[in-house]
């Protein structure tokens, strides 16, 4: 299709998709919907005992049905010694999948190996690309306000991507790039062993909670990730278009905070 109401025609199926309400392709046909949608109901996973003695229960109001399917995250064996450099060193110039044919720089994760907190975003767009570096676009300059008005640098923090290489034409990633990506997330995730995972759109959050159910559904809620506290919310992209939505997105940022104890920074004091 070439049509002048295309570039708006891809702008509101972005925004459904960003509410969970999709997905929806351009460039693709239904044929190739993931199998994520046919996966069987299945028990929560045996919860490693390293990181988690128990699971904890879901909290009041939590629907227990979150998880139904089976995520991607539950069967990776845990790495002795492992560290985010020796990762890193083993994703190389990686070709595991398709994505490596149009990607620029593989883009592995910046911020700090002890980060408290750990942001979980969709894949690399453009810039990130280019720089090889995670949220350094428009999203990444709005996600770097989220963190300061936390009270937190974006060095305290560490950011990543469910996939490391940039979908072609910014599209999702498909449900075999995920898989195939996976460990390696799921291995900084368990080296850096933060307090709290904060998961920036759909894709991140139903692919670490392993549901097909839209975030709308479970933004703001805490649920547990192999031990960790794990809660899904807006992602900054889909902020630059609904501004609207900044309110919900901050709602949950002070869960978060509150849950690391953090407070706000006080407002610097006017000049003059
Ligand atoms: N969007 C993402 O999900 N990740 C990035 O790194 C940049 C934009």
């Amino acid at each position: 299709m070439d049509s002048p109401a295309l570039p708006q025609i891809e702008a509101w199926l972005r925004y459904f998709d960003d509410l969970g309400l999709g997905p929806f392709y351009l460039d693709r046909g239904a044929a190739e919907l993931p199998a994520i949608e046919a996966a069987p109901a299945v028990k929560p996973p045996a919860w490693p005992a390293t990181l988690s003695p128990a699971p904890p229960q879901p909290p009041r109001g939590q629907d227990p049905a979150l998880h139904i399917v089976p995520s991607l995250f539950d069967a990776t064996p845990r790495i002795e010694g492992d560290s985010l450099a020796r990762i890193r060193e083993d994703i190389g110039d990686c070709k595991r999948c398709r994505l490596c044919e149009a990607r620029n720089k593989i883009v592995f994760g910046d911020g700090s190996e002890r980060a408290e907190l750990v942001f979980v975003g969709e894949g690399p767009g453009h810039d990130e690309d280019v720089q090889g570096l995670p949220f350094v676009g428009r999203a990444g300059k709005l996600l770097n306000q989220m963190i300061e008005a936390m009270g937190l640098r974006r060095e305290e923090v560490y950011i990543c991507n469910i996939v490391k290489c940039r979908p072609p034409g910014n599209r999702q990633p498909e449900r075999d790039e995920v898989a195939t990506c996976s460990p390696f997330l799921d291995r900084q995730l368990a080296v850096i062993q933060p307090k709290a995972i904060v998961c920036l759109g759909n894709v991140a959050a139903q692919t670490l909670l392993g549901t097909n159910k839209s975030i709308s559904q479970f933004r703001g809620q805490w649920f547990d990730f192999r031990g960790t506290k794990l809660l899904a919310t807006y992602h900054p992209a889909f902020l630059l278009r609904t501004p609207s939505a900044k309110s919900e997105v901050w709602k949950d940022l002070k869960k978060v905070m509150a849950e690391l104890g953090l407070k706000p920074p006080k407002p610097k004091p006017r000049a003059g």
